[in-house]
């Protein structure tokens, strides 16, 4: 039997060789548009990575979306009686069909590639394809792997089923690795932040500003002082962000408002801190400064959150011995405002690091780009980590 030393060694190798064919591969699905609305587009991804996937011994399933695009899960030797590694990626881009003939797949004289969703996250997906190819080519027997492309994250899948998809995917795996968006000081992400929406309505009473303003009860007035009491919760140092982004109220000039409105963006790194905003806010609009006006508090379905919690970090600790032993160099935790699909594994309680993808910047912008060497050394990170663990 061969020892792990020697499987690694022949796994990196492996993507020594192949770096013709992820070139190739990742500029077949840049070239492939498929914004989040495109749901043929995203399809037409998912069926050639299905292909690329059974190529190396992948058991793959498609799973249909009626108006999403498809998601694709894999099996990787699930027989294996270890707990599973889970990788995961998303097919899906926010770049709008008719991108691409701006901004074409090409790698610039600086070693950056371009192109719609290029860094995130096509290249993800190339390392996450060759990951396995490279851990059948090595003799890899230790655990099963599982894989799970979504087709529609940046819409944090709100037209699919796929949420319960990912959780039943994610189901007794050992550890997840996402390869979202890399960053180019090789911070990996270890948390992410949730997020939830309030809408907090008053209503005062409505009157002639001219003939009998006396009996008005201003909603602007006492929304105002609402509006500062709740951007007071704000908390920048400590991670938890409120923002009040919306406020409409009144009609005309010469009444006195009746009802104001605002809407308010909350992103936490605990469901505990979000619970205890979410009380703040409604002992906030409870009291009122204007006699006679009232308010109302609703609230979307808080998103899942990634916690930078000690599962994560131990997994990140792995993560960098892992580097240190190929000599891939330092790598760093990191703690990001934005969802992904991992905040969906971290939620169903298995450890997660994210940003294992590609290295690069602006991302969700037509200058978007990604470090193209960088495809290579993410892909031996992910093996390091995944042949030791
Ligand atoms: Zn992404």
């Amino acid at each position: 039997m061969m020892n792990e030393t020697e499987m690694l060694k022949k796994a990196l190798e492996y993507i020594d060789a192949s770096h013709e064919a992820m070139k190739t591969l990742w500029e077949e699905i840049v070239s492939m548009e498929s914004g989040v609305s495109d749901k043929e587009g995203i399809d037409r991804v998912c069926e050639r990575l299905k292909k690329e996937l059974e190529a190396s011994a992948v058991c793959t399933t498609v799973v249909p979306m009626e108006q999403a695009g498809n998601l694709l899960k894999g099996e990787f030797h699930g027989e294996r009686p270890q707990k599973p590694i889970l990788l995961i990626g998303h097919m899906d881009t926010v770049f709008a069909k008719g991108t691409l003939e701006k901004n074409p797949f090409r790698i610039d004289e600086q070693g950056r590639a371009h192109g719609p969703g290029v860094l995130d996250m096509k290249a993800g997906l190339v390392i996450a394809v060759f990951v396995l190819r490279a851990l059948e080519a090595c003799g890899y027997d230790k655990r099963p792997l599982r894989v799970m492309f979504a087709g529609d994250e940046e819409n944090g899948h709100r037209l699919s089923n796929a949420r319960e998809e990912i959780r039943a995917v994610c189901e007794g795996c050992e550890a997840a690795f996402n390869f979202e968006t890399g960053f180019e000081d090789d911070g990996l992400v270890v948390g992410r932040k949730g997020s939830c929406r309030v809408v907090v309505t008053v209503t005062g009473v409505a009157a002639h500003a001219g003939n009998d303003p006396q009996r008005g009860r201003s909603a602007i007035l006492e929304m105002a002082h609402k509006v500062i009491e709740i951007q007071k919760l704000h908390d920048f140092d400590n991670g938890l962000f409120v923002n009040v982004g919306v406020i409409k109220g009144g009609t005309v000039p010469n009444a006195v408002p009746g009802s104001c409105e605002i809407q308010i963006d909350i992103r936490y790194e605990s469901r505990e801190r979000l619970d205890e905003v979410l009380r703040k806010i409604r002992v906030i609009a409870e009291y009122s400064h204007v006699a006679d006006t009232k308010a109302q508090v609703s609230m979307s379905a808080p998103s899942e959150v990634m916690e930078a919690s000690g599962a994560n970090l131990k997994l990140f600790e792995h993560v960098k011995r892992a580097a240190e032993l190929i000599g891939y160099g330092e790598v760093s935790t990191k703690k990001v405002g934005g969802w992904s699909d991992s905040c969906l594994a971290s939620a169903c309680g298995i450890p997660v690091v994210c940003a294992m993808g590609v290295k690069g910047a602006k991302n969700h912008s037509m200058e978007e780009y990604a470090l193209a060497d960088t495809l290579f050394e993410r892909a031996k990170l992910a093996l390091a980590s995944i042949i030791t663990l």
